[in-house]
């Protein structure tokens, strides 16, 4: 096969924006990605008419002006997306309903504040710390190296506050109010307050509070085809159903990959936009990717989850229903935690009901609407133990389909035209993300910031990209994963 000047391992929303910077800038560059589709995680698929999202339902920092954004119009197709604002989103806790206006920062605290009168001072307080700590962390993430070594002068509130967990400042500010507590916790991520780091909370809360959260009009896929086109446009190759088996190590230095029918593929350089922990099978010799400090070892990848995807026949939505309601059924997220880390998945569940179709009614066929399910669920070895024979995965969708019926109002169970599903294992299967991890490695006090592993690995021209790496998990820390490694090769050859 032709050389390249770069290979891509993957092609996720890591591995697809470094190839299309680079391809954009003149390098030649080939994805090889072991599926038949691209886009992992954020990809989707019609089913008689109907569009469904395979996993996510959200992204932040799309609006002009915002990171994901910036790197949309580096690559040329900021015009072929329309994002749509999630302006409502409705969060339902055992014994409160919180209605969120994110088209209105200012709506979110007021509404929490009406809710808890007697924190509405300590409310304010919260929100000047996390809005600041947010605006330092990003700036860090980018600050040049003089700036980091004086972090106790250069970011004060990051340095008092860097290894704090979430559950730190809340109990700080609000005792043990739990239900505030929860009110401020519904969060993209599967950990409870008490491992979560509260840094990563600040730089979610700065970017979602001051630009809201968006649906790429088209769904997902409409944004995987637009990065698609952002390669092949300027003449990179997205190869799909080659699966690499090995990184070829010469010396020091990555020169290309071995396929699994055992074909070579030369390259200056290397990008894995895949699975971190699966690195130690890929080099030859146990090479080490990181040294003792971000030893892959160390880490710990996230929860997953089991979707249902459901078809909906018209006049069956209730009145007002917004796009995205979140449902906990416990009003203990540590003892939810707990339990699937555990390897069960209990009564008590945390689900995320999406409806792309009232953002972008022409997903489905007309009045009809599409709509996901999401339960945070064990990993997928776990799952497969508990699960393994599909018989009680029918009792987990009848509990899960009572328990919005039972708070919404929606009967799926009378009303869907069809039902399909997936879980940890098929999550797993069909990305090789670790036991199906939502997010890589989640946001654990221990996993964030430069405790995070580094896109640039002790292997020269080797580099690591995706939700495993700097700087965080989901679409825009995947992408903005892709982004520095295209960065580091830039200014790397054109020294
Ligand atoms: C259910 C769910 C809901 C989510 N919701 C949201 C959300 O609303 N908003 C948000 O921002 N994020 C969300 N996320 C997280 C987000 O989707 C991910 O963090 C992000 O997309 C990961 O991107 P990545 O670059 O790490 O690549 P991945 O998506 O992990 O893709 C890796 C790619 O590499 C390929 N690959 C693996 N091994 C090989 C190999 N050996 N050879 C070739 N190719 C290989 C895989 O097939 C895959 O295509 C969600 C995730 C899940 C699972």
């Amino acid at each position: 096969m032709d050389n390249s000047d770069v290979i891509v391992i993957g092609g996720g929303m890591g591995g697809l924006v470094s190839a299309g910077l680079l391809a954009s800038k003149g390098f030649s560059v080939l994805v090889l990605e072991k599926e038949p589709k691209i886009g992992g995680y954020v990809t989707g698929f019609d089913r008689n008419g109907f569009y469904f999202d395979a996993t996510g339902a959200f992204i932040a920092a799309c609006r002009p002006g915002g990171e994901f954004y910036q790197i949309l119009q580096e690559l040329n197709i900021s015009d072929q997306l329309t994002f749509l604002p999630i302006g409502k989103i409705w969060n339902i806790y055992p014994d409160l309903e919180l209605r969120v206006y994110y088209d209105n920062p200012g709506e979110y605290i007021g509404e929490i504040k009406r809710l808890f009168p007697v924190h509405a001072q300590a409310l304010e307080a919260y929100s000047l710390l996390t809005t600041k700590l947010g605006k330092e962390f990003i700036e860090f993430e980018s600050a040049p190296l003089w700036k980091k070594i004086f972090l106790p002068f250069s970011f004060p509130t990051l340095f008092r506050n860097a290894r704090k967990c979430h559950a730190d400042i809340l109990h700080a500010y609000f005792g043990r109010d739990n239900r505030i507590h929860m009110a401020l916790s519904a969060l993209p991520t599967t950990l409870p307050p008490s491992k979560l780091s509260y840094a990563f909370v600040a730089v979610l809360w700065a970017k979602v509070l001051a630009d809201g959260v968006y649906y790429p009009k088209g769904g997902m896929l409409a944004l995987t085809n637009a990065l698609a086109s952002a390669i092949t446009d300027n003449d990179g190759k997205i190869e799909c159903e080659k699966t690499v088996d090995k990184i070829i190590i010469k010396g020091k230095r990555a020169t290309g990959v071995v396929l699994s029918d055992g074909t070579a593929i030369h390259s200056k350089w290397v990008i894995g936009g895949m699975n971190l922990f699966k690195a130690k099978q890929m080099l030859p010799d146990n090479k080490p990717l990181y040294g003792k400090m971000h030893r892959i070892g160390r880490y710990s990848s996230s929860l997953s989850a089991v979707l249902f995807y459901v078809a909906l026949p018209s006049g069956c939505l209730p009145d007002n229903w917004p796009y995205f309601i979140s449902i906990h059924t416990s009003s203990d997220p540590e003892a939810e935690h707990r339990i699937l880390e555990e390897g069960n998945m209990g009564k008590e569940n945390y689900l995320v009901i999406t409806t792309p179709t009232v953002l972008d009614p022409s997903l489905a066929p007309e009045g009809q609407h599409s709509l996901k399910v999401l339960v945070h669920a064990p990993r997928a070895d776990h799952f497969q133990k508990m699960y393994g024979t599909g018989v009680d995965m029918d009792r987990l969708k009848n509990n899960i389909f009572l328990t919005i019926k039972n708070r919404t109002g929606l009967d799926i169970h009378s009303n869907a035209l069809f039902v399909d599903q997936a879980t940890p294992v098929t999550l797993m299967d069909r990305t090789g993300n670790e036991n199906g991890a939502m997010y890589g490695l989640d946001a654990a006090c221990e996993q964030v910031g430069p405790l995070r592993p580094p896109n640039r690995t002790t292997l020269d021209n080797l580099l690591w990209v995706g939700h495993y790496t700097r700087p965080s998990h989901g679409i825009v820390g995947s992408a903005m994963a892709g982004k520095f490694a295209a960065n580091i090769i830039q200014s790397t050859d054109k020294n």
